[in-house]
C-alpha cells in the first residue's frame, strides 16, 4: 500500500489513457497512470489493426497496446498497475484509491477508463473473440472480403455494422431475437433496402461453431424463438452488437452522465463538470469509439489539463 502524490492522476490504460499520459509527461507534469484490469483496454482483445495511421504493416491490438506502453514508459510515466475503485472529487486535490489500497492525491484526473462491449456470454464465443467473432466492425470487417458474416442485435450499432459490412461480406445476416428492431426507423428503412442483409427475426443464438485448427468460425446454431426450430448457419465472422457500457460506476456520484451512462464533456473540450476532471476516449464517446480518436482525445485531455495546473499556480 502506497501514498502517491501527483499533479496529473490518468486512469485507464487504451489509447487515451497512455496519450494523455505520454503527452503530460512531455510537458514536465509527472503524471501517474493507473492501467486498470485490462491492461491495454479493448484493443487487446482484437488481433491485426489496419486503420491506426503510421504502420504500414498492419499491427496487432495487443502489439500496439504495448508499444503505447513502453513510449509511456520512456517518456518517463509512473505506471501503476491497479485498478481504481472509489474516488473523491468533493475535495480538491482529488483523492483516488484503489484495489490494492493505493492512495492517489491528485490535482488534476484525466478519466480514460472506456466501455466495454456487451457479449452474449456464450462459451463458444468467447474462444473465437479475436478469430472470427468481433465487436467491431470498423477494426475487423476488412478481413471478410466477399465472404458471407452475421450481426447479433437490433439497435443502432447492429444496424450501422450490417450496413458497414455490406461493402465487403457477400452477405450479412442480421439476427435479432425479437421480431420489431429499435433501431432508428432510418436505419431499419437503409437495412431493408440492402439486398446484401438478410433478416433473421425472433432468433437466438446457441452457439458459435468453427474450427480448432487454425481456430476460426464456419457457422452458427440459432433458435427461433417462436417455435423452438434449430437451424445451423453457415457464417465466417460474427459481429456482436449487442451494445456498450461505458466504464462509469464509480464517478456517477460526481460527474455528469448522459442516459446511457457515458460522460458528457463540454462541446470540443475533454472537460466534465468538475473543474480539473477531464475525460477522454470510449467514456465520454458513444458515438466514434475509434483507437484513433481516442488518442486524440487523450492528447486534448493533457493539454487541457495542463492549462488548468496553470490556471491553479496564477490563483
Ligand atoms: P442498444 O441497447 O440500443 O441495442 C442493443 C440491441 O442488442 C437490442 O436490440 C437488444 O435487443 C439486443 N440485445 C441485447 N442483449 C442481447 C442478447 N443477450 N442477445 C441478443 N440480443 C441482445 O445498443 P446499441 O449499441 O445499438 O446503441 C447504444 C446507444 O447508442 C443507443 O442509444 C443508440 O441509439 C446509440 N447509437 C447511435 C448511433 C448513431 O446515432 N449513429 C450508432 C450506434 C449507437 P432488444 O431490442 O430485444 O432489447
Amino acid at each position: 500500500m502506497s501514498e502517491y502524490t501527483t499533479q496529473i492522476l490518468i486512469i485507464g490504460s487504451g489509447p487515451a489513457g497512455y496519450t494523455a499520459a505520454l503527452y503530460a509527461s512531455r510537458s514536465g507534469l509527472n503524471p501517474i497512470l493507473v492501467s486498470g484490469s485490462q491492461i491495454g483496454g479493448q484493443l487487446t482483445i482484437t488481433t491485426e489493426i489496419e486503420n491506426f495511421p503510421g504502420f504500414a504493416e498492419s499491427i496487432t491490438g495487443p502489439e500496439l497496446m504495448e508499444n503505447m506502453r513502453k513510449q509511456a514508459q520512456k517518456l518517463g510515466v509512473t505506471i501503476v498497475d491497479d485498478k481504481i475503485t472509489e474516488v473523491d472529487f468533493n475535495k480538491h486535490p482529488f483523492v483516488c484509491t484503489s484495489e490494492n489500497g493505493n492512495t492517489f492525491t491528485a490535482q488534476t484526473v484525466i478519466i480514460c477508463t472506456g466501455s466495454s462491449a456487451r457479449w452474449l456470454e456464450l462459451p463458444s464465443e468467447k474462444k473465437f473473440i479475436g478469430f472470427g467473432v468481433s465487436a467491431c466492425a470498423t477494426c475487423d470487417g476488412f478481413f471478410y472480403r466477399n465472404r458471407p458474416v452475421a450481426v447479433v442485435g437490433g439497435g443502432n450499432s447492429a444496424a450501422e455494422e450490417a450496413l458497414y459490412l455490406t461493402n465487403f461480406a457477400s452477405k450479412v445476416y442480421l439476427i435479432h431475437r425479437r421480431d420489431t428492431m429499435r433501431a432508428d426507423a432510418v436505419m431499419q428503412q437503409r437495412i431493408q433496402n440492402n439486398h446484401k442483409i438478410q433478416i433473421i427475426w425472433n432468433t437466438v443464438i446457441e452457439e458459435v461453431l468453427g474450427t480448432e485448427n487454425p481456430l476460426g468460425v464456419t457457422g452458427l446454431k440459432l433458435k427461433n424463438v417462436k417455435d423452438d426450430t434449430v437451424s445451423k448457419l453457415d457464417v465466417d465472422g460474427l459481429f456482436v452488437a449487442v451494445g456498450h457500457h461505458p466504464n462509469t460506476d464509480i464517478f456517477k456520484e460526481y460527474l455528469n452522465l448522459d442516459a446511457n451512462g457515458y460522460i458528457i464533456t463540454a462541446p470540443d473540450s475533454t472537460a466534465t463538470n468538475i473543474k480539473g476532471v477531464f475525460a477522454a476516449g470510449d467514456v465520454q464517446d458513444p458515438k466514434f469509439r475509434q483507437a484513433i480518436i481516442s488518442a486524440g482525445t487523450g492528447a486534448m485531455a493533457a493539454m487541457e489539463a495542463e492549462r488548468y495546473l496553470t490556471s491553479l499556480e496564477k490563483e
